[in-house]
């Protein structure tokens, strides 16, 4: 549960990179498959399809978790609202379950006008919940001081070499759920030895002993993949458990070492 009262689901499924005229039957497939909350991202130029794929589905709204996100260029009170309405028409819903900064961009000095935005539209019922992405420390202390929230999520880079525990631990301390994106490294990971050997001694897959990993340290977590069994595999990841001594060899592959850019200093779209 999150801070504000609301459930996300801890498993999702992510939509970077997955180009408009190919995200509808992927999404189709990831919710037959049994997923319920997606992630896309107003930059990620594809919420039509994604809209698409949930009406199509004939799924209840409600049953469906939808997170999108507010690019870089729409920092500012009124560009919120408007970056918003129009993600919602391209996503054509009328009621968003979370809605993210995605960057901060510390030089641009402007998101906690956009947090008040979207406080606003949490007020009016619009969202659900209202958190941010690649926000560090630093960047946390700001907003809640400032706009005296604190956001429900915090959707990082995290991952096996990427573990983030000072970040994880502050997200842990302020009731914020942190959510894992490139959980998998973007593929980078599955190769890793110490993955593959677990992965033989649990008769699984590398992808899911590392979704696995995440599930078991708290994280929400939102894996990508356009295969279909691929999107079936990386779901099928509940009736295993990593003990303990997994866990820890996994958790000591953290070198720090990102594949996405530095939230410090990444301001593209600007
Ligand atoms: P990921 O770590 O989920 O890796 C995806 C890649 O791993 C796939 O393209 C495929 O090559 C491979 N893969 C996936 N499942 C596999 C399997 N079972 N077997 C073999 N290979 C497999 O990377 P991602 O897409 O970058 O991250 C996941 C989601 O996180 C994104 O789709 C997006 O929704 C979100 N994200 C957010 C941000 C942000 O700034 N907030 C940035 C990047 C990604």
């Amino acid at each position: 549960m999150l801070n504000d009262g609301n459930v996300i689901p801890q498993l999702g499924f992510g939509v970077f990179q997955v180009p408009e005229d190919d995200v509808t039957p992927v999404v189709a497939e990831a919710l037959k498959v049994g997923y319920r909350s997606i992630d896309t991202a107003a930059v990620y130029g594809n919420e039509e399809g994604v809209g698409r794929a949930i009406k199509a589905s004939g799924i209840p709204r409600d049953e469906i978790y939808v997170t999108t996100k507010l690019w870089n260029s729409e920092h500012g009170y009124d560009s919120t609202l408007r970056a918003f309405d129009a993600s919602m028409r391209r996503l054509g819903l009328d009621y968003l379950d979370l809605y993210l900064i995605h960057w901060p961009v510390p030089s641009a000095g402007r998101f906690v006008d956009t947090f008040r935005a979207f406080q606003a539209l949490k007020s009016q019922g619009r969202v659900g919940s209202i958190g941010v992405s690649n926000f560090r420390v630093i960047d946390l202390e700001t907003l809640i001081a400032e706009a005296g929230e604190t956001p429900a999520v915090n959707q990082i880079e995290l991952h096996p070499t990427l573990g983030q525990r000072e970040l994880r631990q502050y997200d842990a301390n302020h009731a914020i759920a942190t959510e894992a994106w490139s959980p998998l490294g973007q593929g980078t990971l599955l190769d890793n030895p110490t993955i593959v050997t677990i992965a033989k001694e649990l008769d699984r897959t590398p992808a899911q002993v590392i979704i696995r990993w995440h599930l078991q340290l708290g994280n929400i977590v939102i894996p990508k993949s356009v295969t279909p069994s691929r999107i079936a595999e990386n779901f099928d990841v509940f009736s295993f458990e990593l003990d303990g001594p997994a866990m820890e060899a996994i958790s000591r592959l953290d070198t720090g070492s990102r594949v996405g850019p530095d939230p410090a200093t990444f301001s593209a779209g600007l």
